[in-house]
């Protein structure tokens, strides 16, 4: 069983007409009626040492600052606003003080920047590790949540920014790569650090002209495949527009690693992936860069299913290519988003 027959058997046998619930499993957070013309938004993300994160190369203040991050990005994912936090704190029972407080610093700090209240969780001795788990809650008006089901064939679609960074930052750091090489910092962080796109999400989930949107935690052949599967559709990508290729050049080369897999299958962007009629696609430009954003074409939705690559003149179907947490011979320290991913 993998982790999407697990999350859908668990989907099956979950209840689906709650009090106010307008959408439970299956999207990036949950959506429950808040009054006529809101909705809240409520995610959980779960940072698990060794499998998500390894303490020898990842700062707490990072850390701490990620666990945050990674939760805020699926409010980003269906344009929502941040609000509140809850925290699960699991520790070894012989803790370093001053790790944890720079952790506690990092979380309040992200927290902080976008605008997100902790306001309560609880604190466990672990046996094995370091685990974070964050519940998030957000909101956003009724009628502009973008859901990951709404992608129509002839739809462009677009990705927020460089993709497949992430993943060479870790390749990078499993090689041995510091902070301290100036050469690597910006894929190193873009691991360490990512910044989830809040203002970018509510941007375009109030300009009305995108479809769905989800954001990139599987890398793009599984998230894309997402949207394609929850829309009935499919979906063509361009390897030549895939955007962030030139800066992982040097790193695939150091590594002996073709960058086209790290752009296709490299998790943890945390960048928006999103889809709109192909008849706005200039006015979704001229939009975003009044605003200062860069936003990515990168292919377009096709009637029928599955993600297809063309590169180079190759086409290659790269459906849920990216990361599974139970797929055999699976690489570790990544995340996914089981639960309401
Ligand atoms: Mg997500």
């Amino acid at each position: 069983m993998n982790e999407r027959d697990l999350i859908e058997h668990i989907r099956l046998l979950t209840e689906t007409d709650g009090a106010g619930l307008l959408l439970g499993i299956g999207d990036d957070c949950a959506v429950i009626e808040k009054d006529r013309e809101t909705v809240w938004l409520l995610t959980m993300d779960t940072l698990i040492e060794s499998v998500h994160f390894n303490c020898k190369w990842h700062p707490p203040e990072l850390l701490g600052r990620k666990a945050v991050a990674v939760n805020i990005s699926d409010i980003a994912a269906m344009g929502g606003r941040p609000l509140f936090a809850l925290l699960s704190l699991g520790l070894p029972a012989d803790f370093a003080e001053q790790w944890a407080k720079q952790l506690s610093y990092g979380i309040s700090k992200a927290c902080q920047q976008y605008g997100c209240l902790l306001i309560g969780g609880d604190t466990v001795c672990s046996p094995a590790g370091v685990s974070l788990t964050l519940t998030v809650i957000g909101e956003m008006q009724r009628n502009q949540v973008l859901y990951r089901d709404k992608a129509k064939p002839g739809d462009t679609i677009w990705v927020s920014g460089p993709l497949g960074w992430s993943a060479a930052g870790l390749a990078l750091l499993q090689a041995g790569k510091t902070l301290a090489d100036q050469q690597w910092q910006q894929l190193l962080l873009a691991h360490l650090d990512p910044q989830p796109r809040v203002q970018l999400g509510q941007f375009l989930a109030s300009s009305g002209l995108v479809h769905a949107m989800m954001d990139m935690s599987d890398g793009l052949a599984t998230d894309l495949a997402h949207i394609c599967t929850r829309s009935k559709v499919g979906a063509w990508v361009e390897g030549d527009l895939l955007p962030g290729r030139e800066a992982l050049a040097a790193a695939g080369e150091l590594l002996c690693q073709d960058p086209l897999r790290w752009l296709v299958s490299g998790g943890e962007d945390y960048e928006l992936l999103f889809t709109a009629s192909s008849a706005n696609k200039a006015k979704l430009l001229e939009l975003t860069t009044a605003q200062g954003w860069t936003v990515y074409p990168i292919g377009t939705i096709i009637e029928g299913q599955g993600v297809s690559l063309l590169n180079s003149g190759v086409q290659e179907t790269i459906s849920f290519d990216g990361f599974d947490h139970f797929k055999k011979g699976e690489r570790s320290c990544t995340r996914t988003d089981a639960g309401s991913g």
